[in-house]
């Protein structure tokens, strides 16, 4: 297996959910942790990204930077969205590759995958059909970085890989009401409708679109276990292999947060892909599997909510 142990570990995107997760769980592993903060460094920045590799040199980089937001940011910053994440991926890959980083790990996002790919989604779907239109410009930044790492690999041997999560929730998430995901988003609009005593809350969509969720720190786990043991041109995928309806999903964060008031369905609002959950058949024979229930991950994040002082903006 790959070794860990003394080396510069660069985690980009350090400040976000995931990187913040990854940085955690690194605190186990007996590295030397490399991080920027973003007004030092603008990964958008090319030249601000080559000049801090050149000098810093990191060994081996979890790829965890990006530009991210629920089914609205997604479908109405479509530009900052594309823009942002090609951006980050291109400036970030290529910087490892001059300055020759022993491993990059790439993360992307299960929305790569065709809105009507078979279910579960596996590695091998993506780019076999039309994208789901709310967060296209997302999905092609993604892809364009997952065929970076492979073409690199190709054409210089790099050891860089590609993971997909699932829909990842956890502790530092974005609270955002317009912005965010269906689990912050939920959280926080029961727990208001708790204090204010709101008889009802409304669910975007349906309630009919199924996801399966990931807590952020069995995301973490899994990308220093396969930074560790993978290494292929392959994609693959992280999740829990379990999906669940929204309206079902709404029903177990209210009862966490201990609102009990009714629970409508605001149809004027996006859907998005009707199913996406991951089949996780490579990770299991590599011997991962997530520990979190949903839960104990929706109650442990919505500590991390009250916590956090619900201040975490966009
Ligand atoms: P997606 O997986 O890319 O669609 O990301 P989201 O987390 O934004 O949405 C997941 C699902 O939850 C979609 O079907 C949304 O319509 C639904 N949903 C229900 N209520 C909300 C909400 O308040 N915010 C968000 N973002 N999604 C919601």
């Amino acid at each position: 297996p790959f070794e860990l142990k003394g080396k510069s570990v660069y985690v980009a995107g350090h400040r976000g959910m995931v990187g913040s997760a990854i940085v955690r769980r690194l605190a186990r592993e007996n590295v030397n942790l490399v991080t920027v903060e973003r007004h030092e460094v603008d990964l958008c920045n090319q030249a601000a990204v080559f000049d801090w590799f050149a000098k810093m040199r990191p060994q081996v980089i979890f790829l965890a930077a990006a530009k991210v937001g629920g089914i609205v940011a997604n479908n109405t910053l479509r530009a900052e969205f594309i823009y942002d994440n090609i951006a980050i991926a291109a400036n970030v890959i290529h910087a490892a590759h001059l300055n020759r980083a022993e491993k990059l790990m790439f993360l992307g996002s299960s929305c790569i995958y065709p809105k009507l790919a078979p279910q579960p989604l596996r590695e091998d779907a993506v780019l076999t059909g039309p994208l789901e239109p709310t967060n296209e410009p997302y999905a092609i930044a993604k892809i364009a970085g997952i065929k970076m790492a492979e073409a690199y690999r190709s054409q210089y041997g790099s050891d860089f890989i590609s993971v997909m999560p699932t829909n990842l929730y956890g502790p530092g998430d974005n609270y955002h009401p317009e912005l965010s995901h269906v689990v912050a988003a939920l959280i926080r609009r029961f727990h208001e409708a708790k204090l204010s005593g709101a008889r009802t809350v409304a669910v975007w969509g349906t309630g009919t679109p199924r996801r399966e969720f990931l807590y952020v720190d069995d995301m973490a786990d899994a990308c220093v276990h396969l930074m560790k043991t993978y290494s292929s041109s392959e994609l693959i995928n992280i999740g829990t292999g379990e999906d669940i309806a929204i309206a079902e999903f709404a029903r177990v964060v209210a009862e966490i947060v201990g609102y009990r008031g009714e629970i409508s369905f605001d149809p004027s609002r996006p859907d998005g892909t009707p199913r996406k959950l991951l089949d996780i058949g490579r990770l299991d024979k590599l011997g991962w599997r997530a520990t979190t229930s949903l839960k104990d991950g929706i109650a442990r994040a919505y500590g991390a909510y009250l916590a956090e002082g619900q201040a975490n903006g966009p």
